[in-house]
């Protein structure tokens, strides 16, 4: 420590940061690459169809033909452009979608505990460590209560290691050494300090440079599918438009023209932006969702997260607000009530009979001194404002375990302080509480040598370890009627929606201090019940999963009362809705379990173990299930289910690796709003499929209509092109970025396996390209008619009917329950603005004369405008 100038109890000073991290580097093992934007650019001019187009190009400029080649290199550069802007976007929200997964590690720094992302943590600094926590660094551990390591990653040793302050005897290899730990490993039970020496490649994990934590940018199954759809459609295409071309020259056609002409027909039948837009569109909604707290780990959540019909939520911090207050107090055979709320010292300690305990003393002083000596919360004074050095405020600053910092604070009411009642009982060991043995320890020792156990935890969990019984000042063997009577006010305390916990001790012998076991043979002395108010927009959230024909499911290791009460405050329950405990559930077999499972609603006192059984259950059902977890033994449950849910906040590291998505604020809501957002994205996705492939399809039909009457061409290759790759590609952007629907969460969930075009989507699709088509054709056969074969003013007006079309049609993709003209076609407003912009440019290349002469265009009449706008209005009729 003096070598890194650290000081113990304050660790380093944020002030040596920056020097330290330009000395030592970033703590990571691998540098990030950065995107070049260039590369990004490059990349955009060589997938398939714009090396198609650059060819075709050589080929006109070759030939003479400079009009095409012009115009075949502006679409090619406007069509790059567009999609750099797409992708740098896209790239952008990725890498700080990644920097916001990146893991985190606990430091002190200037006497505080901060969280830091790991990649800053610098050699000298203090690390805390707990279970389910990845070691951020190489250290020396400093501090080890009932800690071990899973150091399977760098060893491939399975079992974990238990791990001291002391080296025990010298190991040969420093991976052996039990007083240090590494970067990577998982700590798996108790809590410890680590001074770090090493930081990114000096560590042991930077010298074999293995596999970290990563985000997942795996292909969605939507985009898997849309690939195999694009390459059965280029396949197709190609074959179709060599055949036509080929017959064309056989007809005598000029060989040219055949070979641009296949060029286009290739271009207008292949939705080449479909993928594009797709990653486009889940990125955007990737984002959104990080502006609801919600981040996606994996890509394929966004699509699964539309399918969810159950959600699995642990209560405490996420469906409750996890700042407890101590309520009750049961000691002396008495039931007292504790008032004052918050983090306030304010508080009194009142009997039912209206007797004032204003200085506690015998038992509940005791009970007190247990609740403060046995907790790890920490306690500050806030300093007020202004004059904080001279105002004592009452609100408090605690960190720590929300239920430890009730005890706390109810210790304060009492007059008794932390502090002193650590330096009257000093702490030889602890054994650490988790959420299977639901129970926490401390072995200490006051100033005459005499050892203490003091213990807290579950009311059922502590009673059965107790054999005797302290009450008005006398310590007595504890009988049935004793237990009976405290369970009776455990349920009762329950009912009220208070969490319990029962506070018990003993005094040690010196052989007894170090025993593997020592909680066993307690006296019990008293329960605290403490309430934890459900957070009010998860009430409204759970309403919202009812509507959506999703079902919440609430899973605490809470005790069967407090939970039932708490989920009732939520309006979780409905009249057929049924609790399990964990026991229950170990009695059941896994067929009896299964036929149960949709009926439960609510599950206390399961360890998470109980977890994974119940997602295996309701998957079993046939359900989508989203699950929560925080602690490192949630980890499997969280990973088995389809949308695995982590805590940003209390979340360990382990979990989150196993997770699809975390929530930044640990609330409820956060995982509804992300299934709503979830919904949106793959709803403006089947929006967009429709719109481009309608499109699509339309123009193919209108070429295939036409030279099956033997008419000439109605649109020139020139024309498809800047058609497909210029005013077709805002329009559908734009899609992607609709407005949910009002009833978004109003409908059941989709079913996963539902292929994108369900719902009579396809014959959507196809009856509307055969529409727009036939409106072209019609178009291109009346002007014909009406100026008397004029080819190139024909070709003006069929290929402004299909501009139009679609412009009108991309209105009538926002909606596939409601007609066009049930909706505000100006409540998107990026849809208003590309319309019009697509508009502007048809328009441009009709009446801007540099550019008639390379689209071939005239610009039509009054009368002719009025038919184009008909045609081209009245498939939307239709
Ligand atoms: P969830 O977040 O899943 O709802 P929970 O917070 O309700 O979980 P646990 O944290 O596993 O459940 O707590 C289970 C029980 O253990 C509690 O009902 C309480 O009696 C006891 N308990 C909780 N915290 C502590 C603690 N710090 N020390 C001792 N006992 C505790």
């Amino acid at each position: 420590m003096e070598y890194f100038g650290t000081d113990l109890h304050k660790g380093l000073s944020s002030r040596e940061i920056p020097l330290k991290k330009k000395l030592f580097g970033e703590n990571q093992i691998q540098e990030v690459k950065k995107i070049s934007p260039l590369s990004i650019f490059i990349a955009q001019f060589t997938d398939f169809i714009t090396l198609v187009l650059i060819g075709a190009m050589a080929i006109s400029a070759y030939l003479g033909e400079v009009a095409d080649a012009i115009a075949i290199t502006a679409i090619v550069i406007i069509n790059g452009f567009l999609g750099f802007i797409q992708e740098y976007r896209t790239e952008k929200s990725l890498q700080a979608l990644r920097e916001l997964a990146a893991p985190t590690a606990k430091v002190l720094r200037d006497g505080e505990i901060k969280v830091v992302p790991a990649k800053d943590v610098v050699p000298g600094d203090i690390v805390l460590l707990e279970s389910g926590d990845r070691v951020p660094a190489d250290g020396e551990l400093i501090e080890a209560e009932g800690f071990s390591i899973d150091e399977s990653i760098l060893t491939g040793e399975s079992v974990p290691v238990e791990k001291s302050t002391k080296p025990g005897e010298e190991a040969e290899m420093k991976i052996h050494r039990r007083n240090l730990a590494f970067m990577g490993t998982l700590v798996v039970s108790g809590r410890g300090r680590m001074l770090v020496t090493e930081t990114g490649m000096g560590t042991e994990m930077g010298k074999i440079a293995g596999m970290m934590g990563k985000i997942e940018d795996e292909e969605t199954p939507l985009q898997q599918r849309l690939d195999v759809l694009g390459k059965q459609l280029v396949t197709a295409s190609l074959f179709i438009c060599a055949t036509v071309s080929i017959l064309g020259i056989i007809r005598g056609e000029k060989a040219y023209d055949m070979f641009l002409f296949g060029v286009s027909l290739a271009v207008a039948a292949i939705p080449e932006g479909l993928p594009a837009i797709v990653t486009v569109v889940l990125t955007l909604g990737v984002q959104r969702m990080i502006r609801k707290n919600a981040v996606i780990r994996k890509l394929p959540a966004v699509e699964t997260l539309g399918c969810a019909t159950v959600i699995c939520s642990d209560k405490t911090g996420t469906l409750t607000e996890n700042r407890m207050t101590v309520r009750k107090i049961y000691i002396n055979g008495k039931t007292l009530m504790v008032t004052g709320t918050g983090y306030n010292s304010e508080g009194d300690f009142i009997s039912s009979e209206g007797r004032l305990f204003k200085k506690p003393e015998g038992e509940l002083k005791r009970l007190l001194e247990i609740g403060a000596s046995c907790n790890n919360a920490v306690i500050s004074r806030q300093k007020g404002g202004l004059f904080g050095d001279f105002i004592k405020t009452r609100e408090l600053a605690p960190s720590g375990d929300p239920t430890e910092v009730a005890i706390l604070v109810a210790a304060l009411k009492g007059g008794v302080q932390k502090e002193n009642v650590d330096s009257t009982y000093r702490r030889i060991r602890e054994i650490p509480f988790d959420s299977n043995r639901k129970r926490m320890s401390v072995v200490v020792k006051n100033h005459r040598g005499e050892i203490f156990l003091f213990s807290k935890g579950a009311p059922d969990v502590v009673l059965s370890l107790c054999t005797r019984i302290e009450k008005d000042g006398q310590v007595r063997q504890l009988f049935k009627k004793d237990e009976d009577e405290i369970l009776t006010i455990n349920e009762d305390m329950g009912r009220e929606a208070l969490r319990v916990l029962a506070f018990a001790y003993k005094k040690l012998t010196i052989q007894e201090m170090d025993d593997k076991d020592p909680e066993h043979g307690l006296v019990f002395l008293g329960l605290m019940g403490m309430i934890d108010p459900p957070r009010p927009e998860a009430i409204e959230a759970v309403q919202k999963c009812f509507s959506a024909g999703i079902r919440p499911v609430m899973i605490t290791g809470d005790h069967k009362a407090t939970a039932w009460a708490v989920a009732r405050e939520l309006k979780m329950i409905t009249k057929d809705s049924k609790i399990l405990t964990g026991r229950e559930l170990d009695d059941m077999s896994e067929p009896e379990f299964t036929k149960c499972v949709d009926d439960v609603a609510v599950y206390a006192r399961v360890t998470p173990r109980h977890k994974l059984k119940i997602v295996k259950a309701l998957k079993k059902k046939g359900h989508v299930v989203a699950m929560t977890g925080d602690g490192v033994n949630d980890a499997p449950a969280v990973k088995e289910a389809d949308i695995g849910v982590s805590m940003g906040i209390s979340g360990t590291d382990v979990t989150k690796e196993a997770s699809s998505m975390i929530l930044l604020d640990d609330n409820f809501a956060s995982i509804v709003a992300a299934v709503e957002e979830g919904r949106i994205i793959y709803d403006n996705i089947r929006k967009f499929i429709r719109y481009l492939l309608s499109c699509n399809i339309g123009e193919v039909l209108t070429m295939i209509w036409t030279s099956a009457l033997g008419l000439p061409l109605p649109l020139l290759p020139i024309q498809i092109l800047w058609m497909n790759l210029v005013t077709d590609g805002l329009p559908a952007m734009a899609l992607g970025m609709d407005p949910p629907e009002r009833d978004v969460m109003n409908r059941k969930p989709r079913s996963k396996g539902e292929n994108v075009f369900s719902g009579g989507l396809a014959k959507r699709i196809i009856y509307r390209g055969v529409l727009i088509s036939v409106a072209t054709v019609a178009a291109f056969i009346l002007t014909g008619l009406y100026s008397k074969g004029d080819l190139i003013l024909s070709r003006t007006a069929s290929f402004s009917t299909l501009v139009l079309a679609q412009l009108i049609f991309v209105f009538e993709c926002r909606t596939e329950r409601r007609g066009i003209w049930e909706q505000n076609p100006f409540s998107n407003i990026y849809l208003t603005l590309a319309a019009l912009l697509s508009a502007g440019m048809l328009l441009m290349v009709i009446y801007v004369p540099f550019f008639q002469p390379i689209f071939h265009t005239i610009p039509p009449d009054r009368n002719l405008w009025m038919l184009i706008v008909a045609l081209a209005g009245l498939s939307a009729v239709v």
